[in-house]
C-alpha cells in the first residue's frame, strides 16, 4: 500500500508542540482507539493509566569522597498478560512523565509481539558519561535496594535501555540476590552476561528484530524503490547497543550505511560502498565519538535526520523528529529502533510526505522478545544456542508484521483515504480519526483489542 508522494517542508511553528512524552503516547492512544468504537465504556481509560509509579531519592558516595543524591523512578503501568517487563535508564532527562510513557509503550509492545509481559520502565536521573564505574555500580546497587520487592521474576523484571548494559544487568541481578537467597533469581533480570545466564542473541536482538521487520515490511507493503535491502543507503542516528548492532547486520544484508551518529555528532560517506563499520568501531573506541573519522564528512545529528537516504533508522533518543523538521526528512521509511523518536505531528508530516515508519512497538521489539526467550530459559535452566533464538524470534517478529499489515490495510480500506489533493495547512493535519491510518495506529489497535480481549475476558475484580 502506497502514501501519497507529496513534497511537505513545514518550518512554521507558530504553535510551540508539546513534547511531554506521556501526553505524546496518550495522543497516540487515542488516534488509535477512534477505531475501537465497541469498546466498553471505561475501558480505555484503565488502560491508559500507569498501575504504579515508584519515586526514589538515595545518597550515594562518590569517588571524590563527597555524597550525592540521586532520583530514580519504576513505573509498572500494565501486568494484564504477566509481569511488568522494561529496561532501566541512565540519563540527565530522565523524568517521571518520561518512564510512564515508555512503560506504557512497554504494554503495547508485549501485547503486540506477543509475549506475556505486562509493561514497566525505570530510569535514573544521572550521567553517565562523568560517572566512574564503581559510581555506576553504587548507583545501580542503591538503586535496586531502594526498589526493593517491588521488583521480581514474577511481578516486574528489568531490562537494559539508553546507558545500560550487560553489565549494570549483572549488578542488578546480583543485588536482588543477595537481598534474596535460596532461590532462583536469574529471571529477575534479562540482558545479563552469557555465564551469568543471559541468552545467545540477546546482544543483537532489539536491532536484529528491526531488521526482521523491516524486511517483512517491505515484502508485504511492496513499497517502490524498497523491494530488497540490497543496496539501500541507510543513515543511523545513534551508534550504541542497538545503532551500531543494526548498522552492522543491515550491512551484512546488502545495506550501505552512509552516515551514522552519536551525542557528539554524526560522519557521513561520501564513498559509494558507504561507511567502513569495523573502522568506525575503532575509533569510536578510541576517541569516544565516531566523529573525526578519516575519509568522512563530519554532519550534525540534525543532517542526519535530513540526508537523502532510503532507510532512517533512528536509534537514540525520543522527539528526535518533531513538527519542525519533519518536513524535511528524505528516507522512504523509517524503522523507529528507538522508543518515540517521532511526535504525532510529525508522523502526520511523514505520512504526508509519503514516508512509511515502522513503529517502535513493533520496530524493536526484539529485545523484549529476546528477554521473553531469556526469562523462559532462566525458569527453566536451560541455554538455547543462537540459531534456536534467531528463529524464534524472526517468527513472533513476522507475524506481529503480518498482523499490523493485514490491520492497516482493513483500516485504511475502512476509513475515506486521504484526500491527495487538499490544500490542509500541514501545521493543522486531518485528525487520524477523520481520514488515513498509518502503522503505528494499526499496530496500536492490535495491541490495544488483544489487551481489551483478555481485561474482559478476565473480568474486572471484584
Ligand atoms: P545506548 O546507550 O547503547 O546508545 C545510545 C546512543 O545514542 C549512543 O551512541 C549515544 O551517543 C547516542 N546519543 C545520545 N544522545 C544523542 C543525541 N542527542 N543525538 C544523537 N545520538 C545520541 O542505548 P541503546 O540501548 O542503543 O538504546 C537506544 C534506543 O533504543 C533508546 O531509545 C532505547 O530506548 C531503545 N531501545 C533499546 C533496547 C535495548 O535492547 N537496548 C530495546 C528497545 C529499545
Amino acid at each position: 500500500m502506497e502514501a501519497p508522494q507529496t513534497d511537505v517542508v513545514s518550518e512554521t511553528n507558530d504553535q510551540a508542540e508539546d513534547l511531554d512524552p506521556f501526553h505524546i503516547s496518550h495522543q497516540q492512544f487515542e488516534r488509535a482507539a477512534v477505531h475501537m468504537h465497541d469498546l466498553r465504556s471505561g475501558l480505555i481509560d484503565f488502560l491508559k493509566s500507569p498501575k504504579r509509579s515508584l519515586c526514589v531519592c538515595f545518597p550515594v558516595e562518590m569517588d571524590d569522597d563527597s555524597v550525592q543524591t540521586f532520583h530514580g523512578y519504576r513505573v509498572l503501568h500494565n501486568r494484564l498478560l504477566g509481569a511488568g517487563k522494561g529496561g532501566i535508564r541512565y540519563h540527565p532527562d530522565v523524568t517521571l512523565d518520561e518512564v510512564r510513557s515508555l512503560a506504557t509503550l512497554m504494554t503495547w509492545k508485549c501485547a503486540l509481539i506477543d509475549v506475556p509481559f505486562g509493561g514497566a520502565k525505570g530510569g535514573v536521573v544521572c550521567d553517565p558519561k562523568s560517572l566512574s564505574t564503581g559510581e555506576l555500580r553504587r548507583i545501580t546497587r542503591r538503586f535496586i535496594t531502594e526498589l526493593g520487592d517491588n521488583i521480581g521474576p514474577h511481578t516486574d523484571i528489568p531490562a537494559p535501555d539508553l546507558y545500560t548494559n550487560a553489565q549494570t544487568m549483572a549488578w542488578i541481578y546480583d543485588t536482588y540476590d543477595i537481598m534474596h537467597p535460596g532461590r532462583n533469581n536469574r529471571p529477575v533480570v534479562t540482558g545479563k552476561p552469557i555465564d551469568l545466564g543471559g541468552s545467545a542473541g540477546r546482544d543483537k536482538a532489539t536491532a536484529r528484530g528491526c531488521l526482521y521487520a523491516a524486511e517483512r515490511f517491505m515484502e508485504l507493503a511492496k513499497v517502490p524503490g524498497l523491494a530488497s535491502l540490497k543496496g539501500l543507503r541507510v543513515a543511523i542516528q545513534g551508534f550504541g547497543e542497538v545503532g551500531s548492532v543494526a548498522a552492522d547486520l543491515f550491512q551484512d544484508e546488502g545495506a550501505i550505511i552512509i552516515a551514522v551518529s552519536d551525542s557528539s555528532g554524526g560522519i557521513f560517506s561520501e564513498n559509494g560502498n558507504g561507511l567502513d563499520l569495523e573502522a568506525v568501531q575503532r575509533y569510536k573506541q578510541e576517541h569516544g565519538t565516531v566523529v573525526g573519522l578519516p575519509e568522512t564528512r563530519t554532519i550534525t545529528n540534525e543532517d542526519l535526520l535530513q540526508i537523502d537516504c532510503d532507510i532512517l533508522i533512528p536509534a537514540a533518543l525520543g522527539n528526535q523528529i518533531r513538527k519542525d523538521n519533519a518536513g524535511h526528512v528524505k528516507a522512504k521509511l523509517i524503522v523507529e529502533a528507538a522508543n518515540g523518536p517521532i511526535t504525532p505531528a510529525a508522523d502526520d508530516i511523514l505520512y504526508q510526505k509519503g514516508i512509511h515508519v515502522i513503529p517502535d512497538i513493533l520496530a524493536n521489539a526484539g529485545g523484549v522478545t529476546v528477554s521473553y526467550y531469556e526469562w523462559v530459559q532462566n525458569n527453566e535452566n536451560q541455554q538455547w544456542d543462537l540459531g534456536d533464538v534467531n528463529r524464534k524470534l524472526q517468527i513472533k517478529v513476522y507475524r506481529a508484521v503480518d498482523a499490523v499489515v493485514d490491520r492497516w490495510r482493513t483500516l485504511n480500506s475502512e476509513n475515506k483515504g486521504p484526500d491527495e489533493t487538499s490544500t490542509d495547512d500541514i501545521d493543522h493535519p486531518v485528525p487520524h480519526a477523520d481520514g488515513y491510518v498509518d502503522l503505528r495506529t494499526a499496530a496500536l489497535v492490535v495491541a490495544i483489542r488483544r489487551l481489551t480481549d483478555i481485561t474482559l475476558e478476565r473480568g474486572i475484580w471484584p
